[in-house]
């Protein structure tokens, strides 16, 4: 049913911030009135979190607050996972000459990567090797203990995004998923 998510990682927030700064970042999102809490929370339909906030649409602007029977909460998840584009994947780029990375070598990193740490790797072309996480592209794959997940919501505006990718931390990743 969850069609799109966007989703902003931090790769940077170890297990023992993550829950302090989610609820940092939610308390900033709930003041803008941007999110709400969810008080009618339904496994099937309705099942995040938050909801979207009477001013979603200073940061949403195509977002219709009556419209749609489909899922568009939004979730602030502290927790260890695995994020994927889904049908959205493209292969991520070097940062260095923006070659691809193949998609074998690249599951092979998530899997080194939820297993223990963020593993690097060379790049093909220019020999520069690289984490994991900074090969480049919002179409990709990430390993993070916290992000911020819109189910279902329109493009957020540029200014947003910012905003909220600096509350989060220093190294913030868009994934925009398709499922
Ligand atoms: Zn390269």
């Amino acid at each position: 049913m969850s069609a799109h998510a966007i989703i902003v990682a931090e790769l940077s927030a170890r297990p023992d911030v993550a829950a302090a700064r989610a609820a940092e970042v939610a308390d900033w999102l709930l003041d803008r009135g941007i999110i709400e809490l969810n008080r009618q929370r339904d496994t099937l339909r309705r099942p995040s979190e938050y909801n979207a906030g009477p001013f979603v649409s200073h940061v949403a602007p195509g977002f219709q607050l009556a419209a749609s029977l489909a899922d568009n909460g939004v979730d602030v998840i502290p927790e260890r996972q695995v994020h994927h584009a889904g049908g959205n994947y493209r292969e991520p780029e070097c940062p260095g000459c923006g070659t691809a990375l193949n998609t074998r070598r690249h599951m092979e990193l998530i899997d080194l990567w939820l297993a223990g740490t963020e593993p690097a790797v060379a790049c093909n072309q220019c020999g520069i090797r690289n984490l994991a996480g900074d090969w480049r592209g919002d179409f990709g794959v990430h390993v993070a203990n916290l992000v911020v997940q819109f189910n279902n919501w329109p493009p957020l505006t540029d200014r947003f995004v910012g905003e909220l990718r600096e509350r989060l931390g220093p190294r913030p990743r868009l994934i925009y998923r398709h499922i």
